[in-house]
């Protein structure tokens, strides 16, 4: 049977000390112990259930991190500040100075800034490739290769990584295979397609409302125990632990992850088809003109759709801007980065989270100065919202 993210995550039973239907919120920084020796064995890892010091665990963000990992269907899960907190902290743990990463080109703009310009303090070195092809990622493998990193649906072409193929490459070289699932939440569970650490920036549709950053990691309890030892973990060491407050307001979100992931996909759909329609330059993986289509629909749980992140060409960024202004002042959406938010968010990637990529990379991997990247809401008229659109393009083409 396919795994089910919703269901994992609706089985899960956490209650707080009373009975709590949510799970008590922890305000505490340490813990006390009544015998000396526990408090030993903790440093140690060595005692189930205690809890140390909340940079090292604590309990909301272990509810948290357990619901995590039984949505991806990985043994442990650790919740971070940040998704970037989350992407820099698994990369430095698997990675020694002289080691190397194999990456798509086409990754979060951040992420590509701390590979090209802050790893090589450390002397990590990145070749990036069109991870869609295979042999050059194949090809660009030797014997320092440590990761090959990857977005399940990357930023912002919305190309779609055959996670069980590099899998298979992975293991071939011993190596792991890191997965961002930013993009594509209960539709994606790539360690369920053999990647081997699973991270997200849970600041878009994990948790949905643009009220915090935050981040996760998935993985084996050896990766995560690796990441938060008190003598070498990154985690514990570089120290971005998500508050506990916050991790409580994102737990009670993702109970609605499901629903919400339906809604972003069923209204992504609709516009997708619509912009197609209507004769414009359309990136959506749901269109079966899509080059990762068929891709994506081998990897994916069909009930949660092909997500809510479209992109559509329009050339120049002059006139991206003009589109952008007239869909905010329309009530299309905000232009805003981001994504995953209950209103439409779009922004010229170019110019925006994209913009640590230097513009003869963009230009090389085919993003367009025009690009505008949608993240579509959870309109429940997203007829209106069409009608809006389409005005805003008649204005335009009437310039
Ligand atoms: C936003 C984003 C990140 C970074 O996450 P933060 O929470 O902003 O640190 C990483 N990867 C992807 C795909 C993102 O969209």
């Amino acid at each position: 049977m396919k795994h089910d993210p919703s269901r994992a995550i609706f089985e899960m039973k956490q209650f707080g000390e009373y009975g709590d239907v949510n799970p008590s919120i922890t305000d505490s920084a340490t813990y006390t112990f009544l015998q000396a020796k526990t408090m030993t064995d903790t440093f140690h890892g060595e005692a189930e259930g205690c809890f140390l010091y909340s940079r090292h665990w604590n309990p909301s963000n272990k509810y948290l991190a357990d619901v995590l990992a039984a949505m991806e269907g990985t043994e442990e899960g650790w919740v971070t500040a940040s998704g970037m907190g989350a992407i820099t902290s698994a990369i430095l743990q698997c990675c020694n100075s002289g080691d190397h990463i194999v990456s798509s080109v086409t990754t979060y703009g951040g992420t590509f800034a701390f590979m090209q310009n802050y790893l090589p303090k450390f002397n990590i070195k990145t070749t990036f490739v069109d991870i869609t092809d295979l042999d050059a990622v194949r090809k660009a493998i030797t014997p320092q290769t440590k990761i090959i990193y990857t977005e399940s649906m990357t930023n912002p072409l919305l190309q779609i990584s055959d996670i069980p193929v590099l899998a298979a490459i992975a293991n071939e070289h011993n190596i792991k295979l890191m997965v961002d699932n930013t993009f594509t939440p209960m539709m994606i569970a790539p360690a369920k397609l053999g990647a081997h650490i699973v991270l997200y920036s849970m600041t878009k549709f994990i948790n949905g409302k643009n009220d915090c950053v935050a981040g996760a990691i998935c993985g084996t309890h050896e990766f995560i125990n690796s990441l938060i030892d008190v003598n070498s973990g990154t985690a514990m060491l570089l120290g971005p632990v998500l508050d506990p407050l916050r991790s409580s307001s994102i737990l009670k979100n993702l109970h609605t992850l499901h629903i919400r992931m339906q809604q972003h996909s069923k209204n992504a759909m609709y516009l997708a088809l619509k912009m197609k329609d209507a004769g414009l330059k359309i990136n959506y993986p749901g269109l079966p003109d899509h080059k990762g289509h068929e891709l994506m629909k081998s990897q994916m749980h069909p009930d949660f759709g092909f997500g809510g992140m479209l992109s559509i060409d329009m050339v120049t960024s002059d006139k991206a801007s003009r589109f952008m202004e007239l869909m905010e002042m329309h009530d299309v959406g905000y232009l805003a980065v981001s994504l995953g938010y209950f209103k439409t968010l779009f922004s010229n990637s170019g110019k925006s989270t994209s913009s640590e990529v230097p513009e003869d990379v963009q230009h090389d991997m085919g993003l367009s100065a025009g690009l505008v990247r949608f993240s579509v809401g959870l309109d429940h008229d997203i007829e209106r919202t069409w009608k809006s659109i389409e005005h805003c393009l008649s204005i335009i083409n009437n310039e």
